[in-house]
Order: structure tokens, then sequence, then C-alpha cells
């Protein structure tokens, strides 16, 4: 278990204020210029050696990702803050946000000096109006206190900080769309290439990082690459606040080593399955895009991208889902399924057709109304779907039903079975 002096987040339950006092308290702002003069080059660098991924949900190399800024651009650059957390599953950022946002803005400074940006946007979704009046408020405490603007925290490097409120699509979550939105337009992605990092906000470089990710920047630069790669395994270091859901006795949102194996995530801090560990049916271990996985796989896996990624599922946002006996699996996937399609921006015909169609069937068989070779058909349509349109949104829509299919075939075809039997006219008496 990851030892209280190990911990970045040491206010995720709000027991400590929010306030500038109470922020320094907790290490916040401590000597803040002597890191920014640590320089860009230096900055990246100690990122890269860190091992940080994006905990956003892809994973990308965060170091790597800031290498991508132009160093000469007669454009301004963006650091942009996807704080639009809207995967069903996932409330870290969330609480990172209204209850330690100082340390938010702290790894604001640090990253936009890492990658030569002047400017930062957060983009908080538009349902979080206390977590936003809370940043608002941490905003504005830095601009009193010097640790925004003309040279931030008396570093000599300028830097100005903008909240702004997403009107609550998911798909605004998805970078290219986020930036969409922020520009005053529909929030639909964009076709990559150009990626953000040449053409981004504004038609200039840009970066989009996580609030986990740019959160966590500060500690690495003051505790060191070598003390957070310490943490998880090869390609998977660092430590990852997990949030856990569902059928536990103790939902809740923690903070642990990665590559923990999920099943002491699920007892050590979420109080074990209701009913015991072998009432478990399946957990969705990265927010809801991401396949299933069953109970005997649930045993061994790692929370990590390479130990999951194995098992044909993700590390995703790191929002577990836990679903136990009592759970219609068929129905629960089919309720996910509908998010998707709803929440489809309609610019690509696999995904506006085929989350619609996909959603229908899983209906059918939720109930038993459909015919058994319909299942490989369900799977060949998701994947036609999977890796056929402009942003993840189709991959997301896609991978929780492949996950039921492989997982659970058995099940739909019992039930598609059970129907057909129930509906068999009496055989008549002799
Ligand atoms: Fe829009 Fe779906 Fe295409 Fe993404 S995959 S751009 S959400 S239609």
């Amino acid at each position: 278990m990851l030892k209280d002096k190990d911990r970045i987040f040491t206010n995720l339950y709000g027991q400590a204020g929010v306030d500038l006092a109470s922020s320094k308290k907790r290490g916040i702002w401590d000597k803040t210029a002597s890191l920014v003069k640590k320089g860009r080059a230096t900055i990246v660098e100690e990122i890269k050696a860190s091992g940080l991924r994006g905990r956003g949900g892809a994973g990308f190399p965060t170091g790597l990702k800031w290498s991508f800024m132009p160093e000469h651009s007669t454009l301004p650059s963006y650091l942009v803050v996807n704080a639009d957390e809207s995967e069903p599953g996932t409330c870290k950022d969330r609480d990172m946000i209204r209850f330690d946002p100082h340390r938010l803005l702290e790894g604001c400074l640090l990253s936009a000096a890492g990658m030569g940006a002047h400017h930062v946007y957060i983009y908080i979704r538009g349902e979080f109006v206390r977590e936003a009046e809370v940043l608002q408020s941490a905003i504005e405490e830095a601009y009193a206190a010097g640790l925004l603007g003309k040279n931030a925290a008396k570093s000599g490097y300028d830097l100005d900080l903008y909240l702004h409120r997403g009107a609550g699509a998911y798909i605004c979550g998805e970078e290219t769309a986020l930036l969409e939105s922020l520009e005053g337009k529909k929030g639909q992605p964009r076709l990559k290439p150009p990626f953000p990092a040449t053409c981004g906000l504004y038609g200039c470089p840009t970066t989009v990082n996580n609030v986990e990710t740019i959160a966590v920047v500060p500690t690495i630069l003051r505790r060191g690459a070598a003390w957070f790669s310490s943490f998880g395994r090869d390609k998977n270091h660092g430590t990852k606040v997990f949030c856990i859901s569902g059928h536990v006795n103790k939902p809740c949102t923690v903070e642990e080593s990665m590559s923990i194996p999920l099943k002491d995530l699920i007892e050590q801090h979420a109080g074990g399955v209701r009913g015991g560990w072998q009432n478990l049916l399946a957990v969705i271990p990265g927010g809801s895009s991401v396949p299933l996985i069953p109970r005997t796989l649930c045993e061994t896996a790692l929370m990590d991208y390479s130990s999951l990624q194995e098992l044909n599922s993700g590390l995703g946002t790191g929002g577990v889902i836990v679903m136990d006996r009592s759970t219609d699996i068929v129905r629960a996937i089919a309720r996910i399924a509908h998010f998707y399609k709803h929440e489809s921006c309609g610019q690509c015909t696999p995904c506006r057709e085929g989350t619609g169609w996909m959603w229908r069937v899983l209906e059918r068989m939720a109930e038993g109304r459909a015919e058994v070779a319909e299942i490989e058909l369900l799977l060949q349509v998701s994947k036609q779907v999977e890796g056929h349109t402009i942003c993840a949104l189709g991959d997301a829509a896609a991978w929780p039903i492949q996950g039921l299919i492989r997982h659970f075939r058995g099940e739909i075809v019992k039930r598609i079975e059970g129907r057909r039997l129930a509906e068999q006219p009496p055989i008549a008496a002799q």
C-alpha cells in the first residue's frame, strides 16, 4: 500500500483547507520560482525521466508530448488543461479541483514553463459548478499573491490563466473537440494531423493535458524523477488516483502506486466486493469505455497500462466499476452503448449510425429477442466502427461490446434460447 509520505494528493478528501494559506502548509507554491528557473529543457527532461504518462486515458508519455511544442515560433503557445471529466465511473479530477486547486495551479505554471506557453486555459465541465467556483477563487487568490500574472511567483516567467466552463457534452473531453468548444464553436473533434502541438487553439501550438497529469508535475520536480519512477513497473511508473465505484462496500477515490493488483485495490481501499470476492461478476477497470474483465482475470490483473492491455482491456482513466453477480451484464453494457450513442457528435458515419445500431441490437439481446447469429454480426459491426472514425468515441462505443461478447457470449446465447423455449407453444396432450 502506498505510504502516506509518498502521496502527492494530500488533501484528496478535503480534511484541510483549500485556500492559499492552507495549501502552502501542504508544500504547494514552495520555492516555485527555483523550479521554473530550471528552464524549459530541464523540466521536459525531468518529466521524461519520471516516466509520467497522461492520466486522462490515452497514457501518452507526457514529457515527449511537451517536447513536440516548437521552441521558436512566431505564434503564441498554449497549455490547455482538460478538466472536462465526463467518463462514467471517473471522479478523480473533480476531487483534485475541489480540495486541492492550488496544486493544479502550480502545476500549470511549471508545465507551461516546460513548453514555453504563457497562456493557460482550464476547460472545466459545465456540471462542475461548485468546483469551478473553488477554482476561480483559487485563481484570484494566486493572482492577488503574485503567483500568476507578470513575473509569476517571482520566477521571471509571465503566465496568464483562464477558467472556461463547458456546456456538458462528453465529446468535449476529446482534445480537439475541446479546442473547438474553447474557440466558441460546436464541440466536434478535428481530423488529425495536424496535431495540436502544431496547430491547436486558434491555430497556434497547443498541448492539452489532463488535470491529474498537470497536478503531479510540481511534486515530480521537487522530489525528483527517480522518486516518481520508483513506483510501478517498467513503462508504468508513478502514483495514480483511482476511483472505485459500483458493488463495493466503500466506494472511494484513492491514490495508489501504479501496478497495484486490482484485487488489493478493491479489498484494501473499497472494503471489498459486496457479498465477498466470490460474488464478483466482472470489473470495468478504466472508465466505461474499456472492455470489462471477468472475475477469473481480476484475480491477477495489475492496475497499469501493460497488464490491462494484455488482458484486452485498458487502464483508461482509472475509474474502476465493480459489478457483482446481481448485475444484468447484458443490460449494463446496453446502457453504456446507449450513452455513447447519445454522445456521438454525428460527424462520421460508422459512429453516428453504428452506435445506435449496436445499442438497439444489445437492447434486444438483453431480453433474448435476437438470433444467435446476430452475436457474431454485432461483433463484426463493432470492429467496423473501431478504428474507422475521426476520434476515439467510436472505439469507446465498440470496446465494451467486444468485452461482453468475449467473456459473456454464453449469457447472451442462454437468454436467446431461454426466450425461444418460453415462447414455444405447449406440446398438445396425446
Ligand atoms: Fe463524432 Fe463519433 Fe466521429 Fe468522434 S467518432 S468525431 S464522436 S461521430
